[in-house]
């Protein structure tokens, strides 16, 4: 599972340079030129992270963040602003309307890739290779394996997934359309029931190690995990 990454920048080059720069990290990148454009993209495949230009025309990127983020669709994506100005005073604009993170222009592939790192590890850590641990339920994003106390759990690829937001994602409640636009994604068409069907096979796998109740099920709201 790659990390879908939009850049919202006006100007070709550098944003070339950038996905670039980001599919060679393998991160999944697309690009949009306005703001227009990014409104349309973000609604067709909802990115998990937006690296945003402060400068762009019409619509600035501090007026489309400030869109973004007051808006309950797209809120919680993380953005980093992109700006050529160094100025104090767009650090704190820039974090007053709720962006993650800050980079000055000019800056080098490598500073920008470590930040995303940083963000997407704190938001999204679903799409991150991290090992995640509750207790004694490991699970290992890089060779797709589940353990619990040392033994394995055999999982199918949509239980592996559904585990693995579920883990990073703790004491939260999702409802099935939430859990189906995190874990599937927005632009797959499936029945809400499709949830309750892999919940089913993920608790079953779970129940020999008798940890299937860390999948709860809140009557009227949808799934929540607790380690
Ligand atoms: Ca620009």
């Amino acid at each position: 599972m790659a990390a879908k990454i939009l850049v919202v920048e006006d100007e070709a080059p550098v944003r070339d340079m950038i996905c670039f720069a980001l599919s060679k990290a393998d991160y999944d990148c697309f690009g949009a030129k306005d703001a227009e454009d990014a409104r349309r993209k973000v609604a067709e495949t909802p990115p998990d992270l937006i690296l945003m230009d402060w400068m762009l025309p019409e619509v600035s990127g501090i007026e489309l963040t400030r869109e973004l983020k007051g808006s309950e669709l797209t809120r919680e994506i993380p953005v980093i602003m992109l700006t050529a100005r160094g100025e104090e005073d767009d650090k704190v604009r820039g974090l007053e309307c709720g962006v993650e993170d800050y980079v000055t222009k000019p800056f080098s592939p490598r500073e920008l890739m470590a930040r995303i790192k940083v963000i997407l590890r704190r938001v999204a850590p679903d799409v991150t290779e991290d090992i995640i641990q509750v207790g004694k339920l490991v699970l290992n994003p890089a060779s797709h394996r589940v353990e619990y106390a040392g033994q394995e759990i055999t999982l199918g690829p949509t239980e592996f997934k559904l585990l693995h937001f579920f883990m990073t994602h703790q004491e939260r409640v999702y409802s099935r359309s939430r859990l189906l636009d995190r874990v599937w994604g927005t632009n797959v068409y499936i029945e809400e029931r499709t949830v309750d069907v892999h919940i089913r096979r993920l608790r079953m796998a779970m129940e020999p190690f008798t940890i299937d109740n860390m999948i709860q099920t809140v009557r009227g709201a949808g799934y929540r995990f607790s380690g």
